[in-house]
């Protein structure tokens, strides 16, 4: 059996999996396969209809948000969040927090002026800038809620008179958010909701329309809204399968009871990289991610032995991302609290047998 802890594409739940691979050779038993289905049928409409649904249930969203699942990645809302929201000559002030935050506010560049209000590259990002003034005049906030590739997490979201605009790619539906304080929320599938393919965007309609430039179709939110998720054809299987993990996600009982097993996930792991004198915590205690554990050994020449140690156990996708180093344990929703006690078993054995 393996335990996948890998950062990106992650985990999912495997029910999840043998659904989706039915719906591949014959969806809900029409005798064509998703993938063939065309996605102005009922059949998809209905697979849209329920996803959207189950995002606004699960996340509580508001009246007066629309909900969206788009193509291009996270890496595209770096683009089509200033396209859209940042007025010519405007400014947008980004709290720069990881590599990806770097990413969003080098593409916020090429739309207007950019006040990196707060930054942790001083300290290799491990830790939650939180020293910063919010500048009314400028026209949102951007924020990286979990930083997964140093393995930081905003706890607390600052207050800001400006609208807040969140990459929550790896931490979407692992705790509770009030989507109100948000004014945009965007997230790539592949952590936490489903496969690579579709980017979900919750949006305050009355944000809209505001920046006063020209918009091509397909980055323009207003177009996507009026199409309905399907100005052009959408990606079909990754809704199919986010709207199976979304609503495998409820009958678990929904993100108030996922963040219950997420924590505890978390504080067994942590707990273990505290305890254990081989191995050591890389970020700040207190901004330390609920999704992705990132952990050194004291004594680098056992990095490669406890690599191979781990994958001999099944444990897949620990070795850290390669501008950070060491080892980074996802653990995402789907992965059950029984692989983090593989893992916590192994780093003991290993500790043992390397006194
Ligand atoms: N933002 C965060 C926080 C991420 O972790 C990632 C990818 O891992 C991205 C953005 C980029 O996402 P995508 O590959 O969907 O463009």
């Amino acid at each position: 059996m393996k335990h996948n802890f890998g950062a990106g594409p992650g985990i999912l739940p495997q029910e999840v999996l043998k659904q989706a691979a039915a719906g591949v050779l014959d969806f809900n038993g029409i005798g064509l396969s998703i993938l063939e289905i065309s996605h102005r049928s009922p059949e998809f409409e209905g697979v849209l209809n329920e996803a959207v649904k189950l995002v606004k249930e699960e996340l509580g969203v508001p009246e007066g948000y629309s909900v969206l699942f788009l193509q291009g990645g996270a890496s595209t809302q770096f683009a089509m969040v200033p396209y859209n929201l940042l007025p010519e000559g405007g400014k947008a002030a980004y709290v720069e927090s990881g590599v990806w935050a770097n990413k969003a506010l080098k593409e916020a560049k090429y739309f207007g002026d950019v006040e990196v209000i707060a930054t942790a590259k001083d300290k290799n990002f491990t830790y939650i800038p939180k020293d910063f003034t919010v500048p009314a005049d400028a026209a949102y906030l951007h924020l990286t809620s979990n930083n997964t590739i140093y393995g930081t997490q905003l706890q607390e979201f600052p207050a800001s008179p400006i609208p807040v605009v969140c990459d929550m790619s790896s931490d979407i539906f692992s705790r509770k958010v009030n989507v109100a304080d948000f004014g945009l929320i965007y997230a790539g599938a592949q952590k936490n909701m489903g496969p690579a393919g579709t980017t979900l965007v919750i949006v305050k309609d009355e944000l809209l329309g505001k920046a006063d430039r020209k918009i091509p179709s397909m980055f323009n939110y207003q177009a996507q809204i009026d199409g309905g998720s399907m100005y052009n054809t959408p990606p079909v299987f990754a809704i199919y399968v986010s709207m199976l993990t979304l609503r495998w996600l409820k009958a678990k009982g929904g993100v108030e009871a996922i963040q219950k097993e997420n924590e505890e996930k978390a504080r067994v792991l942590y707990e273990e990289i505290d305890r254990n004198p081989l191995f050591k915590g890389v970020c700040v205690p207190e901004d330390r991610s609920h999704m992705n554990v990132c952990f050194l050994v004291e004594n680098p020449e056992h990095e490669k032995p406890f690599l191979k140690f781990a994958e001999e156990r099944g444990i897949e996708g620990i070795k850290g991302h390669r501008s950070a180093g060491g080892f980074r344990a996802s653990i995402y929703n789907a992965l059950p609290i029984t692989s983090v006690y593989v893992l916590v078993e192994a780093m003991q054995e290993f500790a043992e047998k390397n006194k």
